[in-house]
């Protein structure tokens, strides 16, 4: 396979108009006059299924050979993953099977299952997933597909940022949040082309900094499951394919707290009117907690999703 690129992003939004939407950039005259920055907000919580996994997983269905496709697609999440999986394949005509933790929130399951993929519940405790997808995948020959350790997959993630790139020009800084780098991989690809001058920055939990001592270390570092609200981004280690493309286009990685994303989710209700999950507010946070410096610049912010409960979120803006 030919290295991705700019142009394998564009190929990818070809297949993806009119099934994945074009979400909107979100722009806050008091958000850019509290940072003295020029910010862009690029909103894929209004992305389907809430988040912009789906812009990968429509990819990653798309590119499969005919006779795979119709065999159908195996995924393991609790998350927006699953959700974006289950919509594609349910879109394409395909079958799909999830596996998800037996504990996974009832919410969650009922999703899925609501998008037309069967569940295939596990005890997480006393089961390993990877037996269960592996033996679904040969006895059926179902396709895996993992949430970013796979070229598709970056290549679809990519989208969101051509989209912003498009509308914005080219920018100083662009932010994106980091869990095993399958939005910031895709993101660099493009800017790499349409905006060289443009810093990428990775934003993780301060709980869960394994990016940001990888891309110090050189090499791939594992950390323990990570405590934080941000469960997006509760990954252990980069990928095999995201390391080697963070090396190369990101710049730098940043971490904020539990707390500052709290203070985020806050904000952008109260400024935008948009309600965005804690993994979602990652690269927002970096961007108006100081923890990137941002004055004085044009800066592409990724709103990364908005799936989160309702009195989930105003339970954690009330402690905050
Ligand atoms: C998956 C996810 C992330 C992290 O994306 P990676 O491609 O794993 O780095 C960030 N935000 C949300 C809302 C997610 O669902």
């Amino acid at each position: 396979m030919p290295l991705p690129n700019l142009s394998s992003v564009r190929t990818a939004a070809a297949r993806m108009a009119g099934i994945a939407h074009r979400t909107p950039v979100l722009t806050s005259r008091a958000l850019n006059t509290r940072t003295g920055a020029g910010l862009f907000f690029k909103a894929e919580h209004l992305q389907r299924v809430g988040a912009f996994k789906f812009r990968g997983a429509v990819n990653a269905i798309a590119a499969l050979d005919p006779e795979a496709r119709a065999r159908g697609v195996v995924a393991f999440s609790s998350g927006n993953h699953a959700q974006a999986i289950a919509l594609a394949a349910s879109l394409a005509g395909i079958p799909a099977v999830i596996v998800m933790p037996e504990d996974a929130p009832a919410m969650k399951i009922a999703a899925t299952r609501g998008y037309g993929a069967e569940v295939v519940l596990y005890d997480r405790y006393t089961q390993d997933r990877n037996i269960i997808g592996a033996g679904l995948a040969a006895d059926r020959g179902l396709t895996l597909i993992p949430p970013f350790n796979h070229l598709d997959v970056i290549i679809g993630q990519g989208t969101a940022a051509l989209e912003l790139f498009e509308e914005t020009g080219p920018l100083d800084l662009l932010l994106a949040p980091v869990g095993g780098g399958g939005l910031i991989s895709g993101s660099a690809l493009v800017a790499a082309e349409l905006s060289p001058g443009c810093k990428i920055v990775g934003v993780e939990p301060e709980t869960g900094s394994d990016a940001q001592q990888s891309l110090k270390l050189g090499e791939i570092v594992t950390i323990p499951v990570p405590r934080t609200i941000a469960d997006g981004a509760q990954t252990t280690a980069l990928g095999s394919l995201t390391f080697p493309l963070m090396q190369k286009h990101v710049s730098q990685i940043v971490t904020v707290t539990d707390s500052q994303l709290v203070e985020t989710m806050r904000l952008i209700a109260e400024r935008m009117k948009q309600v965005i999950e804690p993994t979602g507010c990652l690269a927002a946070a970096a961007a108006l907690q100081g923890a990137v410096e941002v004055a004085g610049k044009k800066v592409g912010v990724i709103l990364s999703g908005g799936n989160i409960d309702i009195t989930q979120f105003t339970a954690l803006i009330a402690r905050g």
